[in-house]
């Protein structure tokens, strides 16, 4: 990293799977300056019968890269058991999945556990897009006199993303961070993208926004990981990565400017305009491919009066410029017209 600015950096595997595995990920990072050393040992999964972590097995692995390499430790707790075991081994700071995160019951009996126990806690965000719900669980930890706190963002769960496994959706962090300036922000690139390839570019883009540091999974043979293969990094990589990361300063004292804020924005949002794009023209061309077997014609001159009064109503009873909307639509017909005509061409039927 070739700043003087560090950011907080937290490794080690999406879950425990061996002795073995942990002390070799460990290993493999004990040089690097990182805060935590990470690994799920309960692991929160989509489906019944997958893996779902090693359990308390697990807790003597993570003393025993203490002992070793002098490295803090942190796994996830999900109830007021995890936090009783983890404690009980020694772990120095515990987060709150995301999954966990999105239940308040949850949350607070968490936070009730924690009562009078000083340890750091990380919250990651719900996984839908709820900045008030995301709070609401710093709240109850704060409320349960839980000082050292530390937030991280893992992206959202966003109905048709492609490109990423969670949606970054940067302005929620960005507001996080205006409402709760004292509470580090940290990214979590690996379930952001779900797919290594993705984790240099919104690790900068995190360090761009000025996030406080980065938890990134790291396996010593990522491919034969038992969760989360694809997104893991071997050690070696991800000091490749951090390497790689251009610091800069912080600009003003809530460490974001609000016109890069903004323009990160704009960018994602058009982004996901891009993304709607290229489906919707794919679903054109089906229908092309339809009117064509059936010698219907491209103008279907009801379906598209139809279809652009209710986007010009929707578009105004959103506040969006009716004249505007027209536009758009009209262009966005033209499209179609031209990729379905293009068909037909293809196919010797052109009226042309
Ligand atoms: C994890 O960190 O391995 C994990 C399960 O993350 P999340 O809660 O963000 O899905
Ligand atoms: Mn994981």
């Amino acid at each position: 990293m070739n700043s003087p600015f560090s950011p907080l950096l937290i490794a080690g595997p999406c879950s425990a799977e061996s002795r073995e595995q942990v002390l070799a990920t460990a290993a493999g990072l004990a040089e690097m300056d990182i805060a935590y050393f990470r690994a799920g040992i309960w692991k929160p999964r989509t489906q019944p019968g997958a893996f779902e972590g090693v359990g308390r097995t697990g807790l003597p692995w993570l003393s025993e890269v203490k002992e070793r390499h002098g490295l803090k430790v942190c796994t996830e707790v999900a109830n007021a058991q995890h936090v009783e075991d983890a404690l009980k081994a020694g772990i120095d700071m515990l987060w709150i999945g995301a999954r966990t995160t999105t239940n308040p019951f949850q949350v607070q009996d968490i936070a009730d556990s924690l009562a009078g126990v000083d340890v750091p806690v990380a919250i990651k965000n719900p996984t839908h897009p709820d900045l008030a719900l995301w709070l609401g669980a710093f709240e109850r930890l704060e409320g349960a006199g839980i000082k050292d706190l530390m937030a991280i963002h893992r992206g959202f769960a966003v109905h048709g993303q492609k490109k990423f496994r969670n949606a970054p959706l940067w302005q929620i962090p960005i507001d996080f961070r205006n409402r709760l300036p004292h509470i580090p922000l940290i990214n979590d690139p690996s379930h952001i993208c779900g797919n290594r390839a993705l984790l240099a570019g919104v690790s900068q883009m995190a360090m761009d926004l000025a996030f406080d540091g980065l938890m990134v999974e790291t396996h010593p043979d990522p491919d034969a990981a038992w969760t989360d293969a694809a997104q893991q990094l071997t050690p070696e990589a991800f000091r490749a990565m951090c390497n790689g990361l251009v610091m800069r300063k912080a600009g003003d004292a809530a460490g974001v400017d609000d016109l890069t804020a903004l323009r990160t924005e704009i960018n994602m949002i058009d982004d996901a305009l891009i993304e709607l794009f290229a489906r919707r023209m794919g679903i054109s061309e089906k229908i092309g491919q339809y009117k064509k077997a059936n010698g219907l014609t491209i103008l279907q001159n009801k379906r598209w009066s139809d279809l652009l009064k209710r986007n010009v109503e929707q578009g105004a009873a959103q506040g969006v410029d009716p004249g505007f909307m027209a536009e758009i639509y009209k262009s966005i017909h033209q499209a179609s017209i031209a990729i379905q005509r293009g068909i037909m061409h293809r196919d010797g039927h052109s009226a042309e």
